[in-house]
């Protein structure tokens, strides 16, 4: 079987955000970052600054890294991450893959807090067969009754002599906590609740 192309997977030709595009804004709630031409899909209604990427359908495929806007699509509207279709949904919930984390809390699978958008059910099945990842780790095929929103994760930049810079490049900003002004965000996340392990053996 060839090896499928995620529709969330990065390719080598969209182009990331430069820093000569952000500049700071004098917002009400103090000084932030933002884009020199402000178009008004830059934020989430969170007010998390996003990060622009282009979108291509050339180059090489970047099976490690997740494209900006579709991973944000899939994460917002519930689609699959292999063919960018609905995700499949039943009276247990949607169709997710997770995986132990460092950071996962004891509860795992339930309260997982993921940025990988749930599946079809025919590419949840091929996931499993497919994704060397998976081999390396201890995972679960989920329903998931409620994918909670739960917040956004990017690079946070900070303001200095020379510009923005930033050296924190994975950093989540839940939405029930202030949000960070310099937050380039690029990773919609859900926290998985009521979940229920599907018996795949
Ligand atoms: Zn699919």
């Amino acid at each position: 079987m060839p090896l499928l192309t995620p529709y969330v997977a990065a390719r080598s030709t969209e182009l990331p955000t430069r820093e000569s595009e952000l500049t700071i804004e004098f917002a009400s709630c103090g000084p932030r970052l933002a884009y020199r031409n402000t178009r008004p899909e830059d934020r989430d209604h969170h007010g998390n600054l996003w990060a622009r990427v282009s979108q291509s359908t050339g180059g090489r495929v970047l099976y490690d890294c997740m494209n900006v806007h579709r991973q944000r699509a899939c994460m917002e509207q519930l689609l699959c991450q292999v063919c960018g279709g609905p995700a499949d949904r039943n009276e247990h919930g949607w169709l997710f893959l997770d995986w132990r984390r460092e950071d996962s809390p004891p509860t795992w699978p339930e309260k997982s807090i993921t940025s990988m958008p749930p599946l079809c059910a025919e590419h949840a099945r091929v996931s499993v067969r497919q994704c060397p990842f998976l081999r390396r780790s201890e995972y679960a095929v989920l329903r998931v009754r409620k994918p909670q929103p739960y917040g956004v994760s990017g690079a946070v930049y900070q303001l200095t002599d020379t510009g923005w810079h930033t050296s924190e490049n994975d950093v989540l900003s839940p939405y029930d906590q202030p949000r960070l002004p310099g937050m380039l965000a690029s990773r919609l996340h859900r926290q998985l609740r009521n979940v229920t392990v599907v018996d795949t053996s």
